[in-house]
């Protein structure tokens, strides 16, 4: 119910609508109630005007003719007195004259109430004429008989006059005729007065009813203008109310979020209600993403910040591109400038992977154009841009560097599939989020391989590479833990050059380091990777063979020897062979102190030395129960 409410106001504030549209929509409602308003403000004056015109047309022009024909009768019939009265000839033809004149104009004008015609009146007496007007045929039969009647009186008015004019001008006037006429005369014009006066009485209703008719028009148009101006400001009022509520929501949402962003304070899980589909549900849904984007990359980051190696961080990006992105492949590389290769740290099994780049680049780093150059591939852009990518020409892949310290520390590649197959702007909005998450593992790896080669650096010798005696110190316990653990053995060798000095003071400290090196990396060769080689001293090396069998070390001793013995160590114009002795002792099997070991087995390299060098000794207890030590 509450969902079909929010329906009707959605449709009803236009809330899915584009914003354009919404305005346009309102515009157009309220345009539509201004014409409404206008309309019945147009047709009210349209009928006023006609009922006004009628009244000014018809109505008064037939009332002034009637007053008109009314005053001129009342004066004709004073001077048909006037006329029986009076004695003096001129004043009786003078008043004869006026009465036909003034019943003649009478009649005239009430023929134009009848046919209708133009009355130009003027008084007689004065000879003042009056402005003339039109009057139009009266329409009603019952007023057209009576003004006929009357027409018919003055007609019967003026014999009168004749016959009066008549006894007046014979000799003998009989007074009894006349008063019979003046009579007769006195009739008719009352007559015909009455009738006229009932006529104007009539138009006069007319008038009134004329003058009510557009005073209640005039009432109802106010009425109805008033409603719908009500209607209209209602709707536009609680519309508005509504439009810039939908507007304003969103927008204030968007902006209390902005705001807990730049401070700081976002819960970035936290949605904005999508409420419509127009630019703002549109803007709320794109403000959303960006927070998930925000909450991702931010987790993102925490994340690999705590990851322990730079390893795990190349296994997240991996998986992020392509569970996360929708990458169908990537392969990530991870170069090493003073290596100058590069090896597949992402898939994690690299060896079944399918390669789309030519081994070569992995052997020489700078055959790769991204890391030779530190800038994105794209055979989008370029095809065929690199020649150590062995697909064809039609084939879309992106090569990002990974920059780490001013340098390319690595390459993360993407092959995307044929060019007009796949979606190219969908790959390339893809890139570009691949290249915020690898922007922001670049200071994480930086900092995580600076640890690494820190941590090597402390732990590590510089001259030959091997493990320092304080590695040694640092991971003793957890050698002998294991070793216990497993109830294996453990072999020491203690292993030092023969008459080393001598290379020193005839060569030259040089060529003294070169053997040193040339020593370790074959006892280094020599033994299993699993197995730990410490340059003890200046030239003595500790070697722990983890997990061996009793008696084994000493098997392992006697190889390392050897190899020494054979070994040539090229020098300016020929080559050294040096010598070495070795003692060996065997955890815990000569002693359950692992540092007394390591003294066991120096005694037993002491007693080489003394008895001849270039040997292997076994330490035996007698050698500790001789007293020197
Ligand atoms: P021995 O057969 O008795 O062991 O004779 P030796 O000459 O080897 O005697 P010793 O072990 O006492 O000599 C160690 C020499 O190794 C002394 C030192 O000059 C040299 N040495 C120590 N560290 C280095 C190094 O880092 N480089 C070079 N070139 N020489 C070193
Ligand atoms: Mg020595
Ligand atoms: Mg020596």
């Amino acid at each position: 119910m509450k969902d079909i409410a929010k329906k009707i106001i959605n449709i009803l504030t236009f809330t899915d609508l584009p914003i354009r549209n919404k305005f346009i929509l309102f515009s157009s409602g309220a345009l539509f109630w201004l014409i409404i308003i206008a309309a019945i403000g147009l047709v009210s004056l349209f009928e006023i005007n006609n009922k006004s015109k009628h009244m000014v047309d018809v109505i008064v022009p037939q009332e002034r003719t009637v007053n008109i024909v009314i005053r001129k009768l009342r004066g004709a019939n004073i001077s048909m007195h006037n006329i029986v009265i009076h004695h003096d000839k001129d004043f009786i033809n003078a008043n004869y004259r006026r009465v036909k004149g003034t019943l003649s104009d009478s009649r005239s004008y009430l023929d134009a109430l009848l046919k209708g015609g133009q009355i130009a009146d003027h008084v007689r007496a004065t000879g003042q004429i009056h402005k003339p007007f039109s009057v139009l045929p009266v329409k009603d039969d019952a007023d057209r008989k009576h003004i006929a009647d009357v027409i018919q009186k003055i007609k019967e008015i003026e014999d009168i006059a004749e016959r009066i004019l008549q006894i007046k001008q014979s000799p003998s006037v009989t007074r009894l005729k006349l008063e019979e006429e003046i009579f007769q005369c006195d009739i008719l014009t009352r007559d015909a007065v009455t009738a006229l006066s009932d006529y104007a009485i009539s138009v006069g209703k007319e008038w009134a009813k004329f003058s009510n008719m557009i005073k209640t028009r005039l009432v109802i148009s106010i009425l109805l203008m008033g409603v719908a101006f009500l209607i209209a400001f209602m709707l536009s009022g609680v519309f508005g109310l509504l439009i810039s509520r939908a507007l304003a929501k969103p927008i204030k949402a968007i902006i209390t979020q902005i705001k807990a962003l730049s401070a700081g304070e976002i819960d970035l899980t936290k949605k904005l209600d999508v409420t419509s589909k127009d630019e703002l549900g549109q803007l709320s849904t794109e403000f959303n993403k960006l927070m998930d984007t925000i909450e991702h990359v931010t987790s993102f980051k925490k994340v690999i910040e705590e990851d322990e190696s730079t390893e795990d961080i190349y296994m997240r990006l991996g998986k992020i591109f392509i569970d996360d992105l929708g990458f169908d492949n990537c392969v990530i590389y991870e170069a090493s400038s003073s290596k100058n290769n590069m090896k597949i740290v992402y898939p994690p099994e690299a060896e079944g992977i399918e390669l789309h780049c030519k081994r070569d680049i992995q052997l020489d780093c700078e055959l790769c154009r991204v890391k030779r150059t530190g800038h994105m591939v794209s055979s989008a852009d370029y095809p065929n841009i690199c020649k150590y990518y062995t697909e064809g020409v039609n084939d879309i892949h992106y090569c990002i560097p990974i920059m780490i310290g001013g340098n390319v520390g690595g390459v993360v590649q993407f092959v995307c599939g044929k060019r007009g197959v796949c979606d190219i702007d969908d790959i390339k909005k893809k890139i570009s989020r691949a290249k915020q998450y690898i922007a922001d593992a670049q200071p994480v790896l930086e900092a995580k391989r600076l640890m690494k080669t820190l941590k090597e650096s402390a732990f590590k010798d510089a001259l030959t590479g091997l493990y320092n005696r304080r590695f040694l110190e640092e991971s003793f316990e957890n050698i002998v833990a294991g070793v216990l653990r497993r109830g294996t053995t453990l072999g020491l060798l203690m292993c030092d050059l023969d008459f080393f000095k001598q290379t020193n003071d005839v060569y030259g400290h040089d060529v003294g380091d070169m053997v040193l090196r040339e020593a370790a990396s074959n006892i280094r060769k020599n033994v299993r990777t699993s197995d730990l080689v410490i340059r003890f001293g200046g030239e003595e090396f500790l070697v722990l063979l983890i997990d061996t069998k009793p008696g084994d070390s000493f098997v392992v001793a006697e190889k390392i020897r050897e190899r020494i013995e054979e070994s040539k160590v090229k020098i300016a114009g020929g080559f050294i062979q040096k010598t070495i002795s070795i003692g060996v002792s065997e955890f815990p099997t000569d002693t359950q102190n692992f540092w007394e070991a390591i003294k066991f087995a120096d005694v037993a390299l002491y007693k080489a030395k003394e008895r001849g060098r270039n040997k292997v000794l076994k330490f035996t207890i007698d050698m500790w129960a001789e007293d020197k030590y």
